[in-house]
């Protein structure tokens, strides 16, 4: 017997989760977001810069009113090698890709300020609790337990980021492979907001994105990454798991090395570090997106591999978010007919195929494979 009921729980409060359960309580939907961490975007570790075309279909005046750190309006590329970057050209351009304004953002503030808007929306938040399992009837899933409550729904949206342990579970997804998947560390640095501007030639309110590409044929095996928030610079790398018996460097150290090099140095010269963190991230970007949906169950954003990052391009946020509204859309349209079946759901799958998540995966592969000297 349930403890409660609803009408979908969603299971991770990051941005697919978030935006999905905005969409159900804007359309009435009882709604629940299960959020293991304290709150939410506490364990987040993007970069990052935020593609906002696809936020903005639910909150159009996004740029005005969430956290955002700075509007992006320089991007560019190094080649790197030790402690040395050279070659800084513009950021390449894909031909086709969705045009969108950018802007650098902390997680931790831009989570926690969307879980207000679900709650002020009527959706319901529990933060701090881990979902433990999926409660499954006859192949169908019908809720969720977590913190010994057993909690019923129509529906269950699974949202749970990369390591998506209740998907793998029931067999929707395999565990990501060695050599489709990074790890990402990053050191948040406080400085203040004219220094930055200052050390870097920005205007207030604008950002920069700076992306390093480590030279694999001269031992250099990471990717680097810098953004400029407003009053802190966030700078990490990306390590792909595969190439780990390659090089006898630990990813701390490569990090290290990123901060010696002489141009990052001057910008972060005299900065406080804030946070360390460190995630894994997908890389690349599925040919073929997977199954998204099973009986009464649907996966979103990073738990079903919806991500382009091939390095000079490092793009979940806006793919999360807008499978995140086709997932709450789907859930609605099978809502009229009381079919919430793999069938009753296709409609996601299908949506997600055609839209700018399958082309922007597949346009940014297509580049990268047709540069195999570098980007
Ligand atoms: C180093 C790094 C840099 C990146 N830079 C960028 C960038 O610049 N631009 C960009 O667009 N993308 C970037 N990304 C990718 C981006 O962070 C992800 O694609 C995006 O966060 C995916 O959103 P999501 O909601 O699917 O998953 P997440 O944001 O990972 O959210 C999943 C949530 O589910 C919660 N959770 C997991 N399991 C459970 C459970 N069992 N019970 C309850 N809660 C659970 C987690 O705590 C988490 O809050 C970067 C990633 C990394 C690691």
């Amino acid at each position: 017997m349930a403890d409660e009921r609803f009408d979908a729980i969603i299971v991770g409060g990051g941005l697919a989760g978030l935006c999905a359960g905005y969409v159900l309580a804007e359309a009435g939907k009882e709604v629940l977001i299960v959020e293991r961490g304290n709150t939410c975007g506490s364990k987040n570790v993007t970069g990052g810069k935020l593609c906002t075309h696809s936020i903005e279909q639910i909150f159009p005046d996004f740029c005005d009113i969430a956290p955002v750190e700075r509007e992006i309006i320089k991007e560019q590329v190094s080649d790197w090698v030790g402690t040395e970057v050279n070659s800084t050209r513009p950021a390449p351009e894909v031909e086709g890709l969705t045009p969108s304004k950018a802007y650098s953002v902390i997680r931790a503030k831009l989570d926690n300020w969307l879980s207000e808007q679900v709650e002020e929306m009527g959706g319901m938040m529990i933060q701090g609790i881990l979902v433990d399992d999926l409660i499954v009837n006859e192949g169908k899933v019908c809720g969720v337990i977590a913190g010994g409550d057993e909690l019923e729904a129509d529906v269950v949206i699974l949202a749970e980021g990369i390591n998506a342990l209740l998907a793998e579970r029931l067999g929707l997804r395999s565990p990501p492979a060695a050599e489709s998947t990074c790890v990402g560390v990053k050191e948040v640095i406080q400085l203040r907001e004219d220094i930055i501007n200052e050390r870097l030639d920005l205007a207030a309110g604008e950002g920069l994105e700076w992306m390093f590409r480590g030279n694999r044929e001269a031992g250099s095996y990471a990717d680097g990454f810098l953004y400029t928030n407003q009053d802190t610079i966030s700078l990490g790398i990306e390590f792909t798991i595969s190439d780990i018996g390659l090089t006898e460097e630990g990813v701390g150290n490569m990090l290290e090395r990123l901060k010696d090099v002489p141009e990052v140095a001057a910008i972060i010269d005299g900065g406080e570090l804030v946070e360390y963190s460190a995630h894994m991230v997908h890389k690349g970007g599925a040919e073929v997106i997977g199954n998204l949906v099973g009986d009464g169950v649907l996966l979103v954003g990073d738990a079903a591999g919806l991500v382009a990052n091939f390095g000079f391009v490092v793009r979940g946020m806006d793919l999360a978010i807008e499978s995140g509204i086709l997932a709450a859309r789907a859930v609605i349209e099978a809502g009229e007919s009381g079919d919430f079946s793999a069938a009753g759901l296709a409609g996601y799958q299908t949506a997600v195929e055609n839209s700018f998540i399958a082309s922007d995966m597949r346009l940014c592969a297509e580049y990268t494979a047709s540069h195999k000297t570098g980007w």
